[in-house]
């Protein structure tokens, strides 16, 4: 026997196997990392218990969530997109708006309509970022302006939840461009007659919907820890070759910054509305 047994060239290690968490019992916090019973994220309106991330709420959800119950009436329910350019990608246009209606059980990126919220009358929009990112095709684009005219005819204030994560959607090309201008034209006449707009902005908020109706608000309000920009923070440090500071393009920033003028939960959304609109409401 020698002296100096050769230890074994390998070491075998025990690696245990990972157990699968299931996707629909528990939530992993894409801020803190923490896992959330998805009941529990439910009871607390999608908001992460530990370090107050908001996560997404679907279009229905959000009007449930800041709506009186029962008040909301839609409008332009059974609008939905045509293909104007026959447009054929890995899929087409046809197929995407498929899948994703499947997914969301939505006719399209934007609901509208108008309800009560505390007892003050609005007409409200909100978009889906679940629902090709939550992108500005010509139906979005049209409900919206819609929307932002029955404003200026009831008087009612106009309230738009934004939750896009893309804007132009390349499946409609310039007609999908076409409706920052629209938009922004409409609420130019919406300001011109007095009415108010409040712009609520919850993660993400970016490209061609930041760059149009989503920054023109009278008063602009933020969910916590929202991302909102118009590029995304890797193209620009791409572009121009520097370190972005911390934090930057999150609601917090922005506030610093004089961007947005508020950060509201989500739980306090309703309360904060409704004193805005009692403040300065006029007949
Ligand atoms: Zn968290």
């Amino acid at each position: 026997m020698p002296i100096f047994p050769r230890k074994p060239k390998y070491t075998i290690v025990k690696v245990a196997k990972k157990r699968d968490i299931p996707s629909d019992l528990w939530t992993r916090c894409s801020d803190c990392n923490e896992l959330i019973y998805n009941k529990k994220l439910e009871e607390n309106l999608r908001i992460c218990p530990k370090c107050n991330f908001h996560f997404l709420l679907g279009a229905r959800e959000r009007i449930k969530v800041l709506l009186d119950d029962g008040s909301f009436k839609e409008m332009d329910a059974g609008m939905a997109s045509l293909d104007p350019l026959q447009f054929k990608g890995p899929k087409t246009y046809i197929e995407k708006l498929k899948k994703d209606q499947e997914l969301t059980g939505l006719k399209e990126a934007a609901i509208t309509g108008q309800g009560v919220i505390d007892g003050h009358k609005v007409i409200v929009g909100v978009t889906d970022s679940r629902f090709i990112m939550g992108s500005m095709g010509s139906v979005v684009g049209e409900k919206l302006t819609r929307a932002i005219e029955r404003s200026v005819e009831t008087k009612y204030p106009l309230i738009i939840v934004s939750g896009s994560g893309g804007g132009a959607r390349m499946y409609e090309g310039m007609f999908s461009l076409m409706q920052m201008a629209k938009t922004s034209a409409a609420l130019t006449r919406h300001n011109k007659a007095g009415r108010m707009f409040i712009s609520i902005l919850t993660n993400p908020t970016m490209a061609g919907i930041m760059a149009s109706f989503a920054s023109l608000g009278d008063i602009i309000m933020a969910e916590p820890k929202a991302l909102i920009g118009f590029t995304g923070p890797r193209v620009i440090e791409q572009t121009i070759r520097q370190k972005l500071p911390p934090g930057f393009q999150k609601s917090e920033f922005l506030l610093k910054h004089g961007l947005i003028d508020m950060i509201v939960n989500r739980k306090n959304m309703r309360e904060t509305l409704s004193r805005i609109m009692s403040y300065s409401w006029r007949k």
